[in-house]
């Protein structure tokens, strides 16, 4: 059977693989291949966002697309990284640069480690030629350390250690992440809600 293409409004190689894994039934496209270029992160939150995102890789390419924003949140340091994770540290910074910025933040504060969680919001437009915005979220508790571990996942993955585990995400693999992550927990549920549309 062929299956249904879906447009991912995003460049981060590290996303675009997640979200093939987790949506098996759909073959993800990166927007890229369309010559769509990431639009300006301009929403005041998580989920305006991923709406702006959507709706520009949709009206590009009138395909089902989805788009999705997300980030870590330490609420000691006053929800930073927040809805800036990918530019933490600047415009252009790195993965790299931004878990350093992070991890000199703590440091600060004489944090070792704290709670923290990634949030996630998805959505999709343009399913079953409607224009109707789907909308899903997830979350996943755990707590960042100023060690990091590991070398799997991206962005703040080898810092993060979530809730019930003592391995950090980078040290996971892929399907226990996904099985536990905020973006596994969003994309089951977006599927959910496909299935039912
Ligand atoms: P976005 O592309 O604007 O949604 O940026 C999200 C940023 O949050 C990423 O660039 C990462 O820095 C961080 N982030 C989101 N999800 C994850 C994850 O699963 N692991 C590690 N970092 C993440």
């Amino acid at each position: 059977m062929k299956k249904i293409k879906l447009i991912i409004a995003s460049s981060n190689e590290g996303k675009i693989g997640e979200f093939q894994k987790i949506l098996p039934d759909f073959e993800c496209i990166p927007q890229s291949d369309f010559n769509v270029s990431d639009v300006d992160e301009t929403g005041k939150n998580f989920k305006e966002n991923a709406v702006l995102k959507a709706k520009n890789a949709f009206i590009k390419t009138n395909l089902p697309s989805i788009g999705d924003d997300s980030g870590l949140i330490v609420p000691e340091i006053n929800g930073e990284p927040g809805l800036y994770s990918a530019r933490y540290a600047g415009e252009n910074a790195t993965d790299v640069d931004n878990r350093k910025k992070l991890i000199s933040e703590l440091k600060k504060r004489r944090l070792e480690s704290t709670y923290a969680y990634f949030f996630c919001c998805i959505v999709a437009v343009g399913i079953n030629d409607k224009e109707d915005f789907i909308i899903c979220d997830g979350k996943v508790d755990g707590e960042v350390k100023i060690f990091e571990r590991g070398d799997k996942g991206f962005g703040y993955d080898p810092m993060f250690y979530p809730k019930g585990y003592s391995e950090s995400f980078a040290e996971l693999s892929s399907l226990i992440k996904n099985k536990i992550s905020h973006r596994g927990i969003a994309l089951r549920n977006l599927t959910i809600k496909l299935n039912s549309t």
